[in-house]
């Protein structure tokens, strides 16, 4: 297990358990293991959110057009609540979420909220709700959207920032922040993308309000605009409200990602796509498809884009990628038989190479070769060897686990 400073290493990764002793410890990849509790069940409570907007220890992270505010690549800037007044009605919360549906009108725009949870390290001067206490943090979209008024207040918050020397970090992918604000951003950014991608209802094709705190959006049945169109304020029947589940709710999609190992466990499957940069190969990944176990996935994808069939496959650990809603399930998988491992890139032509690995060569690939897929190798890495991606990804990892003899040791398996 690497000692990367952005892998989170929450305290229960180091409790003894029985299952612990019997797998190993728990593999807890980037993006993942939040330090903030979500608290879900009081995303309704419109006084408790009320309460939390304007406490001293609120911290809002902004992003406009999902590029999240920071004082340097590698640091999130935390705004306080008199940073973002502007965007945030002290009001906003006061009325209840029964009483905000039956109000719809949607002319009135507001920036996108999102409560994000409760930092409870935080206790000393944090915000005491009930037996909860912490610092409320929240994610705001400052992006300027929404009608004249909405847009100004949102140019002004973003010029302000900009003038105290901070920045919205604009990269396709951003790995460069703490375990911590990782996994903090990646819940801020995959809400906020479903937020900005459902604002208009799935069924009628209307325009859906944001309710539970950001974390979920309704088809109101009416909208006060529509009286000033001269029309009554009932919108057309949508068939969202006649079920019980009248809302829509954020999508995660389910991917695996796989390290192979050879009949022996002498060689590592990996393969690459054409935007990869020379000598830089990967583990397989594909999406999890309709009434597919993850196992069935795992074996598909390795079949379809190498040609090679696989036996046993063990899920490792899974990694949540905010690009936009994805949770990458990890897994190791062998085949059982060597004429199984024959590679035959002709059924999809998803992958421009896909090779066996010797472990050697991975071993010291990991030593010297990785690195984000925009960033060169290590000093010691000789050109033409190996290259991998870094421990923030979820594939490092897993080839990591794939190589780990002990995990594939004979009176190991046997006690499984
Ligand atoms: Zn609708």
């Amino acid at each position: 297990m690497t000692s990367h400073p952005q892998i989170p290493t929450p305290a229960h990764t180091q409790a003894d358990s029985m299952l612990s002793r019997q797998f190993g410890r728990e593999t807890v990849n980037y993006f993942s293991s939040s330090p903030l509790n979500r608290l879900s069940f009081l995303r309704t409570e419109h006084s408790f959110l009320s309460a939390a907007i304007r406490h001293p220890s609120a911290r809002f992270v902004l992003l406009k057009d999902l590029a999240p505010l920071t004082k340097s690549p590698s640091e999130l800037y935390y705004a306080q609540y008199n940073e973002v007044q502007k965007l945030v009605p002290e009001t906003v919360y006061d009325k209840s979420e029964e009483e905000t549906i039956k109000e719809y009108d949607s002319r009135k725009t507001a920036a996108q909220l999102i409560f994000l949870g409760l930092d409870e390290s935080r206790k000393q001067d944090g915000l005491a709700w009930k037996i909860y206490t912490g610092a409320p943090f929240f994610a705001l979209d400052v992006t300027p959207k929404g009608n004249e008024e909405q847009q100004t207040n949102a140019k002004d918050v973003i010029n302000a920032m900009g003038e105290r020397g901070l920045s919205f970090f604009q990269a396709r992918v951003v790995m460069t922040f703490s375990a911590d604000e990782a996994a903090i951003y990646a819940q801020a950014r995959a809400l906020m993308d479903w937020n900005n991608r459902n604002s208009f209802c799935g069924t009628c094709g209307h325009p859906t309000l944001s309710v539970n705190a950001g974390t979920k959006r309704t088809c109101p049945p009416t909208d006060a605009a529509r009286i000033a169109g001269g029309k009554p304020a009932e919108r057309p029947a949508c068939n969202t409200r006649t079920t019980l589940s009248n809302l829509s709710f954020p999508r995660t999609d389910p991917t695996i990602i796989v390290a192979v190992l050879s009949t022996d466990a002498k060689r590592v499957l990996l393969g690459r796509s054409k935007r990869y940069p020379p000598n830089w190969y990967s583990t397989l990944a594909g999406f999890i498809e309709p009434a597919e176990s993850v196992e069935d996935a795992v074996r598909r994808e390795v079949w379809e884009e190498a040609g090679v069939t696989l036996s046993r496959v063990i899920i490792h650990s899974s990694q949540p990628w905010p690009y936009p809603a994805n949770l990458m399930i990890g897994a190791v998988a062998q085949v059982s038989d060597p004429a199984h491992e024959t590679i035959n890139l002709s059924h999809d032509p998803e992958l421009e190479d896909a090779k066996w690995f010797d472990v050697e060569e991975v071993q010291e690939a990991l030593r010297v070769g990785i690195s984000a897929l925009g960033e060169g190798p290590g000093p010691e890495y000789k050109e033409g060897g190996l290259r991998l991606p870094p421990p923030t990804a979820i594939a490092n990892q897993l080839i990591r686990a794939a190589i780990n003899i002990d995990l594939l040791a004979e009176d190991k398996a046997s006690k499984m």
